[in-house]
């Protein structure tokens, strides 16, 4: 079973051939079993998962089973869960268990999903290798048996891996600049995220609000279509939700791409790319013109600002929204403060992790009077330029594609001590956030053994069309049914 897709195992359910019940014991038996290896898991929520599973068989017998009633999956650790702890990767949130259920949670809670528990993931989401996270790293499963261990991308790395790894079948992501993507691309499996506001933000853990958007990790574009049924939607809780009629995902994932017209933008296609990243990415992309697209070269001339300009958006935003831990409320609070002021500094000084107090320091500083001007309010008109870029490049051509990262997998431990080698890792995936437009990385072949994401790029609520193009791609090609030894 643990091979199966969504669909898949959506289909044996129908078929009665094994209860939700039965499901949901075989996959959590085999993640309790597995996991020891990747650390995918923060929190395993068996109780919780039993109790669904069962209401998930009554949801049947009663005849209003949905394409998800029954189906295992995970959630990354920074979706709020009603009664589960949810820690977003920190100590700052080691022991908070919400009150209530993030949008997305309430929405697979009402499609009669089963949430076997919450995915490992970088502290608050800020890195690209899920090494950051309090409850230690994860692992990849790719290249997990050789004598070092490599990362499975990041923040969302937790889902990624536990994916890859069969664990289950799908998992939320949030992605603020590249983190549904590029651990997609480096644990080989398909990632998408939405355009910004397709998917309710509400009860899902504020980084940086104008740029974070949940979204789909799973094998195959087919569940990830599914996922996004379930996820996509306004939400009066979310007053940057977008009111906007939900198609069906899964209905046009057939439709052929004869005349599909595709633009490489050469900027992505530059000298931080590795040759041999390259031509797989090249390959993959001929593939597309056997079935039909025509390719041409595009150019988005300032590409090459938005790693300098989200490093001041992100900080400055996520400075903001990370005030609220400050020990009075939720959260951790330090042992025996003399006063408040030693309250707050000794709270957030224990409680945050390095990468997060690099954050919210850059973040204050690019705020801070006499500043504003410099930088926030420069990177904003820099973000407005690359916006227009993406604008001007959807007039001549339906989708780009791009590389996802300029590297495999890289090893645990090689880029945590330089912030801005790790940085540069989403080189190819923040500017589509800064644009608010929808990407998916999809697995596109392997270099030294270490998967390969194509990166196919959307204009607004084109969501439709990538997965249709991830689709017809995985009909032709089966690097997304590669499973790690
Ligand atoms: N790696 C980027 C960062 O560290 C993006 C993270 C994300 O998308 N959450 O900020």
């Amino acid at each position: 079973m643990h091979n199966k897709s969504v669909a898949e195992l959506s289909r044996e359910l129908e078929s009665g051939k094994i209860s939700s019940v039965e499901l949901a014991q075989q996959f959590l038996d085999r993640l309790k079993l597995e996991d020891g290896k990747y650390n995918s898991f923060i929190t395993i929520s068996e109780e919780q998962a039993m109790v669904e599973a069962k209401a998930a068989d009554d949801m049947r017998a009663a005849g209003k089973a949905t394409a998800w009633t029954g189906i295992p999956f995970a959630h990354k650790d920074i979706f709020c869960t009603n009664g589960v702890r949810t820690t977003c990767g920190s100590k700052m949130l080691e022991n908070f268990v919400p009150p209530y259920d993030a949008t997305v949670t309430e929405k697979f809670k009402q499609a009669g999903a089963v949430c076997l528990g919450k995915t490992n993931m970088d502290e608050f989401a800020m890195g690209s290798s899920t090494e950051s996270s309090y409850f230690g790293a994860t692992t990849n499963p790719w290249g997990a048996s050789s004598a070092v261990n490599r990362v499975p991308g990041g923040s969302s790395g937790g889902s990624a891996a536990a994916v890859a790894a069969r664990l289950v079948p799908a998992a939320t992501g949030t992605d603020t600049g590249g983190s549904i993507r590029q651990p997609a691309a480096l644990c080989g499996i398909t990632g998408l995220k939405p355009t910004y506001g397709r998917v309710s933000r509400y009860g899902m853990i504020a980084f940086a609000s104008s740029l974070d958007q949940g979204g789909a990790m799973t094998r195959t574009a087919e569940d990830a279509a599914l996922m996004l049924n379930v996820m996509a939607g306004f939400d009066p809780k979310d007053s940057t939700c977008i009111d906007r009629e939900v198609p069906d995902y899964t209905a046009t994932l057939n439709e052929p791409l004869k005349g599909l017209k595709i633009g490489l933008p050469k900027e992505y296609f530059s000298e931080q790319l590795s040759p041999a990243m390259e031509q797989q990415v090249r390959s993959a992309v001929r593939e597309y013109e056997k079935l039909g697209a025509t390719v041409k070269e595009v150019s988005l001339p300032n590409a090459k600002l938005a790693i300098a300009a989200y490093y001041v958006i992100a900080p400055a935003e996520a400075s903001a929204n990370l005030s609220r831990f400050d020990g009075v409320r939720y959260g951790y609070r330090c042992e025996d403060p003399k006063d408040l002021m030693d309250m707050y500094t000794r709270t957030r000084a224990e409680g945050f992790g390095n990468e997060v107090k690099r954050r919210i320091l850059v973040g204050s500083y690019a705020l801070s009077a006499g500043y504003f001007d410099a930088y926030y309010l420069k990177a904003q008109k820099v973000r407005r330029l690359i916006q227009q870029d993406f604008i001007t490049a959807f007039k001549e051509v339906d989708v780009l594609m791009s590389p996802v990262s300029p590297s495999p997998a890289f090893v645990q431990g090689e880029k945590n001590t330089d912030p801005v080698s790790m940085y540069l890792e989403d080189v190819f995936t923040i500017a589509i956030n800064l644009a608010g437009i929808p990407a998916m990385s999809v697995p596109a072949g392997f270099v030294d053994g270490l998967p390969v994401g194509l990166q196919i790029i959307g204009d607004y609520f084109s969501e439709a069309r990538l997965l249709n193009a991830a689709h017809q791609f995985q009909q032709v090609t089966d690097w997304h049914q590669r499973e790690p030894q």
